[in-house]
């Protein structure tokens, strides 16, 4: 057996290839990113010819850093960004258009309709999610529908639907040629189109949204053999495709949140708290979604309640991009401690509306409580404290779905190198904030999936061993600071609804 394993992880802003050792620990990674295209308000697109090639250019790389061949990876686990939607033509390898990304909210009056015409609660209660912009299958009805000839198509065989996982599988196991077209459950759960209790297409969610059967991916689960990697110029790597997770659900199996109750928190782009609810999957009513966590081969799948939210660490870029206050990410934290506080200023990053807990593709941004005293370190505060609170919104639907008191949560991601908002995430949550040692989790829980279903890790005893805090953060408000910083909060966020007017 092969000493090493490799993790594909395919982000929104980023592609990267981890390669671990069977500690867990990371010999070499290789990362790249991509280009934002945005063609119009609310449009949010990626060349999905771009995202393979970075793959590609990312596997290399990182092997090259490591000095290894590919042979000397026991797998690969795939993780990508989920519920961003690819049509292309598998005769020709060619994307029929832009890869609509899950931020992207050109499907709103499709969204809109569907709850019109009161399909909403079918919806719900058959895939967990509540009809969003968000989800693939409104994004997969809205290429049917605008790309012209694509329906005549779909009826020859020439349109093939996938997230981001089932377009990078089917090009890394042979494209053209002998191509795999599979997705697994995490990632079918984000489409509105799958049952997620029999974890199949479902015929009349299909009917629904008017899409053909032909051009979905068959769905298997997370840890399993999807397929034997190709790469040019050798023909036979021996390297297999093990694991799948939505990237998400990477994370939560990379902080092992694998026992009942045990939650964690990713500050990326977006920010995403999972809480692992077992083997029943929890209907929400408070605005959460229910989600596959996991499926290993030969086991029932686990459930997740998922509170996502869209704007978080890319409104740190917004900052740094649109309005050129600071010249990378990182420096926000500077500029936050230049003030003692916000000043009373709230920022509510809605750019595409808000996700959870609200579902409100009518909301969009408002910075309140501006006053002349208010400068750049006021904003910079309140855009990380709007990231906490966010999270704050998310944790208190959790506590109400699932009746579980949460002392401590595992966090991750990008933004959590900023200590600074670990801590006034400790203070706004009033719970305890851990950072694991290794806080590429989501790369991790992607090579576990592989690593369990090729015999590399025996069992999830191996991966509970990895796990080692490397810092926490205690709450310091006092109780009363909390809770008016909170409903003040509240206050701001309610400004935002109904200012797109999406007619009745
Ligand atoms: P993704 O996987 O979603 O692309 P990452 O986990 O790589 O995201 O995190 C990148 C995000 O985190 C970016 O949106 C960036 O603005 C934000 N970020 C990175 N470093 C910091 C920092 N020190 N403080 C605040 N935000 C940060």
């Amino acid at each position: 057996m092969a000493d090493f394993i490799g993790a594909l992880d395919q982000g929104t802003t980023s592609t990267r290839f981890m390669i671990f050792d069977q500690a867990g620990d990371e010999v070499a990674r290789h990362q790249l990113e991509h280009r934002q295209i945005l063609p119009r308000a609310g449009w949010v697109e990626h060349d999905p010819l771009e995202i393979v090639e970075n793959c590609q250019i990312c596997i290399a790389g990182a092997l090259s850093e490591a000095q290894l061949q590919l042979r000397e990876l026991a797998a690969i686990g795939l993780t990508n960004q989920r519920e961003t939607t690819v049509l292309w033509n598998p005769r020709t390898g060619e994307p029929w258009s832009n890869a609509i990304v899950w931020q992207d909210t050109r499907t709103d009056s499709i969204i809109h309709e569907l709850e019109k015409s009161g399909a909403g609660a079918l919806v719900r209660a058959r895939t967990g999610l509540p009809p969003a912009t968000y989800f693939a299958g409104g994004k997969l009805r809205w290429l049917l529908d605008n790309i012209e000839g694509l329906r005549a198509a779909a009826r020859r065989g020439e349109v093939a639907f996938g997230t981001i996982d089932t377009w990078v599988l089917w090009n890394l196991t042979g494209g053209i040629d002998g191509g795999v077209h599979v997705t697994d459950v995490t990632n079918a759960s984000r489409t509105m189109l799958m049952d997620l209790r029999k974890l199949r297409w479902d015929p009349e969610l299909l009917s629904l949204f008017d899409v053909p059967p032909e051009v979905l991916p068959e769905i298997a689960p997370s840890a399993h053999v999807f397929g034997h990697l190709r790469w040019p110029g050798e023909p036979e790597t021996g390297t297999v495709i093990a694991g799948i997770l939505g990237d998400q659900q990477a994370a939560t199996v990379g902080q092992v949140c694998l026992r009942v109750g045990q939650a964690k928190n990713t500050y990326g782009t977006g920010n995403f708290m999972l809480l692992n609810v077992g083997r029943e999957a929890v209907p929400s009513k408070a605005g959460l979604l229910t989600t596959v966590c996991y499926q290993f081969e030969g086991a029932a799948p686990v459930y997740a309640l998922e509170g996502s939210v869209a704007v978080t660490g890319s409104a740190v870029q917004w900052l740094r991009d649109q309005l050129g206050m600071i010249r990378s990410a990182p420096e926000i934290e500077a500029l936050a401690n230049s003030v003692e506080d916000s000043g009373g200023v709230y920022f509510v990053p809605a750019f595409s509306g808000l996700f959870a807990p609200y579902w409100r593709s009518d909301a969009r941004g408002v910075v309140v409580g501006l006053s002349r005293h208010s400068n750049r370190g006021h904003l910079a505060r309140a855009t990380l404290e709007a990231i906490c609170y966010q999270s704050r919104d998310v944790l208190e639907a959790m506590k109400a779905d699932s009746g579980l008191d949460l002392e401590t949560i595992k966090v991750d991601g990008g933004a959590t190198a900023n200590d600074t908002l670990m801590q006034l995430q400790a203070d706004i949550l009033g719970v305890n904030v851990v950072r694991p040692k290794v806080i590429e989790t989501t790369s991790l829980g992607a090579s576990y999936a592989a690593g369990l279903a090729t015999g590399f890790w025996n069992g999830t005893g191996d991966l509970e061993a990895h796990w080692s805090a490397d810092r926490s953060w205690h709450p310091t408000w006092a109780e009363d600071r909390r809770q008016e910083g909170y409903r003040n909060w509240k206050r701001a966020v309610e400004r935002t609804f109904g200012w797109i007017e999406l007619g009745s």
